[in-house]
């Protein structure tokens, strides 16, 4: 199991140096996915690699010069490997519109990168407004034609649904192990968990599956070394994924990962798609009926704040430490409301902001260690 760990640790650490050794073993195309929700089983059956891009964790440098210093450290790391041609192995990339910030960089990397391909996804902003299905679905029609011309390979419907099968297994396996995580707190660290779901961004499903099969057959048996810990559920870190460091920091300051609406974590594997229907209007709805409601949309049908509170009950969770990527707009717009919701609720909470160049994590220690002692206090 511990192999299994650190495998995905080295992939989720260097994910371009993994792809680039892949491309050079395999030959199969590289599609670069800009976080979030980009339907990557169309281009599973394209017949390509699609693959979730990160920010590294090296210093960023010229980056600034194409993009605002004032967008978020993801988008500000990934227009630093642009602009340094960093990214050169890939074969396309594919632009989702989350946010301002994404488009900006967005709009940089299409000057960039013109000798490769190119897509800008277009996503309904408000989720259930009449219009937002017909655009949704001509919009994947659009991206389909497009993957089919670039590919050189149809799409047929059957090859489609079989990429959905092959996602919704590994879903259901990172499903699995998040379970394992609240039913056996202590079983499954934060930073190894994050590790595992980044990994399986980046390495061919099949593959990140197989492993993880192996893993969970090991887990499954393991009894937690559950010492008492304060039990919380971490919220946030929409498209920038938090670091081994801080994870490991609010672990070790005496609390323990029960749940969390992370990215890189619940969020990526909230939903699979049905495989009995038209697939496109499938993957329509997951984005439209989104498991996870998101700060970036805007959903009349559902509220994170409620999501949240029914997370901390149902993962008997005392409470939230929120983290927030500096410079998120739509996240630190909706930060307020959350909390409201979660005092309402009487849940304690906590907010760490997340930087790309992260200052001393030593203060952050003291606030969270400061917060679980409250915790504690008020338990007694
Ligand atoms: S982290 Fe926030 S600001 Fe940055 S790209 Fe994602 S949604 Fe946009």
């Amino acid at each position: 199991m511990e192999q299994i760990f650190s495998r995905f640790k080295e992939i989720a650490d260097q994910p371009y140096g993994y792809l680039r050794k892949w491309k050079e073993q395999n030959g199969k195309k590289i599609i670069g996915c800009l976080p979030m929700y980009v339907p990557e089983e169309i281009i599973h059956a394209a017949g390509m690699l699609p693959v979730v891009l990160q920010k590294s964790n090296e210093q960023i440098s010229l980056g600034p010069a194409n993009v605002q210093s004032y967008f978020c450290g993801i988008v500000r790391s990934l227009g630093d490997m642009i602009q340094e041609n960093k990214l050169k192995f890939l074969d396309g990339v594919v632009s989702p519109d989350i946010c301002l910030a994404i488009r900006g960089l967005s709009n940089m990397a299409r000057m960039r990168m013109r000798e490769i391909y190119y897509f800008d996804l277009l996503l309904p902003l408000a989720v259930k407004n009449k219009a937002s299905r017909p655009f949704l679905r001509d919009e994947l029609d659009r991206f389909k034609a497009s993957l089919e011309e670039f590919s050189g390979n149809k799409i047929e419907r059957d090859s489609l649904l079989r990429s959905i099968q092959v996602f919704n297994e590994n879903r259901a396996l990172l499903r699995e192990l998040c379970d394992l995580r609240r039913k056996k707190p202590g079983l499954i660290g934060a930073a190894d968990l994050s590790s595992t779901v980044v990994a399986g961004m980046v390495m061919p499903k099949e593959e990140h599956s197989r492993l993880l099969a192996e893993l969970l057959s090991g887990l499954r048996k393991k009894e937690a070394p559950f010492n008492g810990a304060v039990k919380i559920v971490l919220s946030g870190s929409l498209c920038e994924f938090p670091s081994r460091d801080i994870l490991d920091l609010i672990e070790d300051a005496g609390c323990i990962v029960v749940d969390d609406d992370l990215y890189a974590g619940g969020r990526y594997i909230a939903s699979d798609l049905g495989v009995d229907g038209d697939p496109l209007e499938a993957i329509a709805s997951r984005h439209l009926d989104m498991a996870i409601p998101c700060p970036t949309r805007f959903d009349q049908g559902s509220d994170l704040g409620d999501y949240l509170v029914n997370l901390v009950n149902t993962s008997r969770a005392q409470g939230v430490i929120f983290l927030i990527v500096k410079f998120c707009q739509p996240h630190d717009m909706y930060y307020p409301y959350l909390v409201e919701k979660l005092q309402d609720a009487g849940i304690p909470n906590m907010m760490i902001e997340t930087e790309h160049e992260m200052p001393s994590v030593g203060q952050v220690k003291t606030r969270v260690q400061a917060y679980i002692e409250m915790i504690r206090r008020n338990a007694k």
